[in-house]
């Protein structure tokens, strides 16, 4: 007889990038695909940071600690003073994370309290929150964004005594997956919630750096009280398998983070915190990926905008279409791998994601030019 499991297990639709790697990885016995369907960049990571990983192997690789390097740490802290004017102590208000995904997935399992089981989360939105949440034993909460609310959830709709029930709310702008950003009043008006009504924050802000316009904000610049905020170097320095990132937020609840996290891991290997160290320290290869990304989404958006298409897209990572009108999310996505233009169907991101398709600017600038002039026409395949 087989161990059971976790009933949870089976209540999950398989992981999002699971599904895309198998649609991908049909399409890829057809022929060469154009692939913006999964967010892993290809332009190269910046040599400077490979050579800082080389040059950091040591002849013992140990443990590293949980609170990981000091000099790790303070490049944490000066790239969020350079970027963001904020002023963080990088020994009791900045923690490592081995990427965004592995400290999101944890939060809840801190922070939840069992009085207070709700835990809100963007629809759409990257699928980890809810899967946190739900792992954690968590009551998930979707807070939907509509394309008429410029992707900002109507956060009047929830009750005081909702929020009295709350433990933790995912926060995410730039936002995966409809490449919005937030105004100030958003996140005033959230903070203000989570002092009221003491609960927890947690901006995760992986897209921040790879901007279009006016250079977003982070949530930490309007409030620290109940707010933590997590940064990635995936996007930011192409550095997605590397696995490093790091948590910000008060003394007191790093000083928790940090003694919680103990228990179930540590920081990155101490090589992959070098190359990290260099990254942080480091804008001026962050300004050469968002030029390379802007190119090709100002190539996509022409394409789609002529043809017809209601896009949104307010950072150069993503760009979040609305299916033609004959079409559902899954079967555009279907229609458009016919010519292998592999984009992710927006339901991948929950409910409110019916209706559209996201493209990650993942391809290079030569390819999206060749999948735009295969691009079908909207009956045609
Ligand atoms: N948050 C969001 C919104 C994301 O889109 C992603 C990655 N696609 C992550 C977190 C995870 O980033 P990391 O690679 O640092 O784990």
């Amino acid at each position: 007889m087989r161990p059971p499991l976790r009933p949870l297990l089976n209540q999950l639709s398989g992981y999002m990038q699971e599904a895309l790697n198998r649609a991908r990885d049909e399409a890829t016995q057809r022929g060469p695909v154009f692939d913006f369907g999964i967010g892993d960049p290809r332009e190269p990571t910046p040599l400077f940071l490979r050579d800082a990983l080389r040059a950091a192997i040591p002849e013992v690789s140990q443990y590293p600690s949980v609170r990981g390097l000091p000099p790790l740490r303070r490049a944490a802290a000066a790239y969020l003073s350079r970027r963001f004017s904020l002023s963080l102590d990088p020994d009791a208000e900045i923690l490592p994370c081995a990427g965004a995904k592995e400290a999101l997935f944890h939060l809840p399992l801190i922070a939840l309290h069992p009085e207070r089981p709700l835990c809100f989360f963007p629809d759409p939105s990257y699928p980890v929150y809810e899967r946190a949440i739900l792992f954690a034993g968590g009551t998930p909460r979707p807070l939907p964004l509509s394309r008429e609310r410029n992707f900002l959830p109507e956060l009047a709709a929830i009750t005081s005594d909702e929020w009295q029930r709350t433990s933790v709310v995912f926060d995410n702008y730039p936002h995966n997956p409809t490449g919005a950003e937030a105004t100030r009043a958003h996140h005033e008006q959230l903070f203000a919630l989570a002092r009221e009504h003491g609960f927890l924050v947690v901006c995760d802000e992986p897209y921040v750096d790879l901007y279009a316009g006016a250079a977003p904000h982070s949530g930490l610049q309007l409030a620290r009280e109940n707010v933590v905020a997590i940064q990635s170097l995936s996007k930011r320095s192409g550095m997605t398998g590397y696995r490093s990132g790091f948590i910000a937020g008060e003394p007191w609840l790093i000083e928790k983070l940090a003694e919680a996290r103990a228990n179930f891991g540590v920081a990155s290997p101490s090589f992959i915190q070098r190359a990290a160290e260099a990254a942080w320290n480091d804008d001026a290869h962050v300004i050469e990926r968002r030029e390379s990304f802007a190119k090709k989404r100002a190539l996509l958006l022409t394409h789609l905008q002529a043809r017809g298409l209601d896009c949104t897209s307010t950072g150069v990572f993503y760009i979040w279409v609305r299916v033609p009108a004959r079409f559902t999310s899954e079967s555009y996505a279907a229609h458009l791998a016919q010519r292998q233009v592999l984009v992710a169907p927006g339901t991948h991101f929950g409910e409110s994601g019916r209706g559209f398709v996201r493209l990650a600017m993942v391809p290079t600038l030569e390819d999206c030019a060749r999948a735009i002039a295969v691009w079908p026409e909207e009956g045609t395949a």
